[in-house]
């Protein structure tokens, strides 16, 4: 059976189509469903967002539509930047600069106040109506430098104390097995099995 998962993200697709690999769920992108639609991601929640994303682009195909919502909260900033995460600074901003003021927002500001975690919401939504949504968080800290050529976005200055690493100097398989999304996407994974009894 075939799910569309609502990402133009490469990186993405393929983590997700390795998940389901031992069930009867294909899932595939929104350009092989012939789909072309841009979703404005204006929700002030993650859940908001992922939810609109999948409910468009499921009465659009009409087939089963998963999709996904990330941020970077981080606890100094109040949260920030959080749902608005990809749009900090400017959404053309690299993030090479973008870390680097965060790094300066938190300059001298002691480790145990540098809580940060990455969260991901992944909503489903079937074309009878029904909708839901998982969630999960990876915690770190903002490290006091931006490390490592891996990953994307904030992973440079993200620091995960249980492999004594930042997300950058990670490699793919072993951020996928604690990612915030790895572990959002394993929920849905067992949720969706369940809804489809198979
Ligand atoms: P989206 O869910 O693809 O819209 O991602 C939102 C934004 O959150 C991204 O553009 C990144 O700035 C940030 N983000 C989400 N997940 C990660 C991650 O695993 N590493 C680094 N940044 C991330």
């Amino acid at each position: 059976m075939e799910i569309i998962f609502a990402t133009k993200n490469k990186g993405k697709m393929k983590e997700v189509r390795l998940l389901f690999e031992d069930t009867d769920i294909v899932p595939i992108s929104m350009e092989e469903a012939g789909i072309d639609i841009e979703v404005v991601e204006d929700g002030e929640t993650f859940e908001e967002n992922a939810i609109k994303k999948a409910v468009e682009i499921c009465k659009v195909s009409g087939k089963i539509v998963l999709s996904d919502d990330s941020g970077l909260e981080i606890d100094f900033l109040n949260k920030g930047p959080g749902v608005h995460s990809a749009r900090f600074l400017g959404v053309d901003t690299p993030y090479s600069q973008k870390n680097q003021i965060i790094l300066e927002k938190l300059e001298g500001v002691p480790k145990e106040k540098r809580g940060a975690r990455f969260v991901s919401v992944i909503a489903a939504a079937f074309p009878d109506g029904r909708v839901f949504t998982t969630k999960a968080a990876m915690e770190g800290i903002i490290n006091d430098k931006a490390i490592g050529e891996n990953g994307f976005g904030y992973d440079p200055i993200f620091y995960y104390e249980g492999f004594k690493m930042t997300n950058a100097q990670m490699s793919l398989e072993q951020k996928n097995t604690i990612s915030h999304r790895g572990k959002a996407l394993k929920l849905m994974k067992g949720r969706l099995l369940g809804e489809l009894k198979i």
